[in-house]
């Protein structure tokens, strides 16, 4: 079969993303899967940035913040799931 193919975007650790565009700068778009360095999770779900600065500003804000900006970019369809749903380390019921 075919080998891994360089350059194509998947398979060097991107991974779709909650957002259609960046938490901190609203007007930066993020089109298609996010790498590594430039995500963070949160309640459980994967929130992409523009930047690695963006990345940084999200790290020091509250969760409370961060939902705010986070509702505003979220993709059409897509909904953040509720503060405490399951997404600790406590059993799911
Ligand atoms: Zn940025």
């Amino acid at each position: 079969m075919a080998g891994p193919r360089v350059g194509d975007g998947v398979g060097d650790g991107r991974a779709a993303v909650i957002n259609a565009s960046c938490p901190v700068m609203p007007r930066k778009v993020i089109s298609g899967p996010v790498r590594a360095d430039l995500r963070r999770q949160f309640r459980g779900v994967q929130v992409g940035f523009c930047c690695e600065d963006c990345v940084e500003s999200w790290d020091g804000l509250s969760d409370a913040e961060r939902e705010g900006k986070l509702q505003k970019v979220l993709r059409q369809g897509e909904k953040l799931p509720a503060a405490g749903m399951g997404n600790q380390d406590g059993p799911m019921r």
